[in-house]
């Protein structure tokens, strides 16, 4: 029997405003919606938390008037599991709280990550999960042992050397049981309290929180300096690129699919699967670019498994592996040969398909149709073909 996978709430505050890196850089735009890499910071961590299976829902909390690009982001980015953005509070606090009454009561637990935290993979929140998991009455926050010397200091005096081997720097995901957040907030504001992280409202309630360590870069984008450090890291990235390509035999009243959609047509892929020479010329770029073969030895058409099976599927599990192995697509060119239908009319809304599909904007996604003039069998009508170009990149795991 298959276990069904827990139900996590993601609550991401993302009110804040960064004003010093905004100077900085000139710009009128707030921290979480500066951009690293050509992505904004928050969409970074959006896109991580909707690559982890146990979340089930996103949760946002942003100044009212940023409500809109949020959403506008989470179209533009494929983020299917944003289910509210709410307005964020004064304190990091407030928006945790309105976020988390807006979240939804069937979900029995709440993972709280800041949206300027873009780096930990998907891979290390779900490990932070299974570990919570293992006792989900006490709390977990993701961290590492800290590595400065730090000091006590009262009036310009040191006060104490604080023993570092007991000390640790706290970051998120923080993860705990729904039950007891709402607890510990309420126990917050009823006494108007202060409090920095979620961890220590659990602890004013005496709710044991357990830690777990981040091997990787997880750092917080406070500062310009931080800014440029996520720049730093994202340029040392290993970049992949693969090729692909596919041709079937066209057949009279056969359906035609291209990047997961139907193209009304008179003929259509002959085929095991649905035959969208698009998108198996994608995963076999996908599955070359890290060096795993071809779409043949994942999904062969001799297993009944895949009979008619739809492509869009293959692709999702390719997804899963680039994911997998830490790295992100880039973007994906494409061409399709086709002497008739064309393709034009269609070209923009296939482009937008597969963007959907891929997790990515469609400037990311090239979408090329030709016809072969009469030459070869493309141009016979006798086939369809499709060629592919994809470019990955995994950024260096580095800590510190
Ligand atoms: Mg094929």
């Amino acid at each position: 029997m298959k276990m069904s996978l827990a139900k996590f709430s993601a609550i991401v505050p993302a009110a804040g405003k960064g004003s010093r890196i905004a100077r900085r850089l000139g710009t009128k735009k707030v921290k979480p919606f500066l951009e690293i890499g050509g992505v904004p910071i928050l969409v970074r961590s959006l896109k991580m938390l909707e690559q982890v299976p146990e979340v089930s829902e996103i949760i946002v909390a942003t100044a009212p008037r940023h409500r809109a690009l949020v959403l506008a982001m989470a179209r533009q980015f494929a983020i299917r599991k944003l289910r509210r953005v709410v307005a964020g509070g004064k304190t990091r606090t407030d928006s945790v709280f309105n976020a988390l009454r807006a979240s939804n009561r069937k979900c029995p637990f709440v993972l709280v990550h800041d949206g300027v935290r873009p780096f930990i993979l998907a891979a290390t929140v779900r490990k932070a999960i299974r570990c919570f998991l293992k006792d989900p009455s006490s709390g977990l926050i993701v961290g590492r042992p800290a590595i400065p010397t730090i000091k006590e200091v009262r009036s310009g005096l040191i006060a104490k050397t604080l023993d570092r081997s007991l000390l640790w720097e706290i970051e998120t995901p923080q993860i705990f049981e729904r039950e007891t957040l709402i607890r510990a907030y309420d126990h917050f504001y009823s006494r108007r309290l202060k409090a920095t992280d979620d961890a220590q409202l659990a602890e004013m309630i005496h709710v044991p929180v357990r830690t777990f360590q981040c091997e990787e870069e997880n750092m917080k984008i406070t500062t310009p300096e931080d800014l440029d450090k996520a720049g730093r890291i994202l340029d040392a990235a290993e970049f992949r690129v693969g090729t692909g390509e596919d041709r079937h035999r066209l057949k009279p009243w056969r359906p035609l699919y291209l990047g997961g959609l139907r193209v009304p047509s008179s003929a259509g892929a002959e085929a095991h699967s649905d035959g969208d020479v698009l998108i198996h010329a994608i995963v076999d770029a996908l599955l070359g670019a890290l060096g795993l073969g071809d779409i043949g030895e994942f999904f062969p058409d001799t297993d009944p498994k895949f009979k008619g099976g739809k492509s869009t599927r293959f692709l999702e599990k390719v997804l899963g592996m680039v994911r997998g192995k830490g790295f992100e697509v880039v973007n994906v060119d494409s061409t399709v040969v086709l002497e008739a239908p064309k393709l034009s009319p269609w070209k923009k809304k296939i482009q937008g398909n597969l963007a959907h599909l891929l997790g990515l904007s469609a400037d990311q996604v090239g979408v090329k149709a030709k016809t072969s003039e009469g030459l070869g069998p493309e141009g016979e009508r006798r086939s369809i073909a499709a060629h592919a170009v994809v470019s990955l990149r995994r950024k260096k795991i580095c800590c510190g």
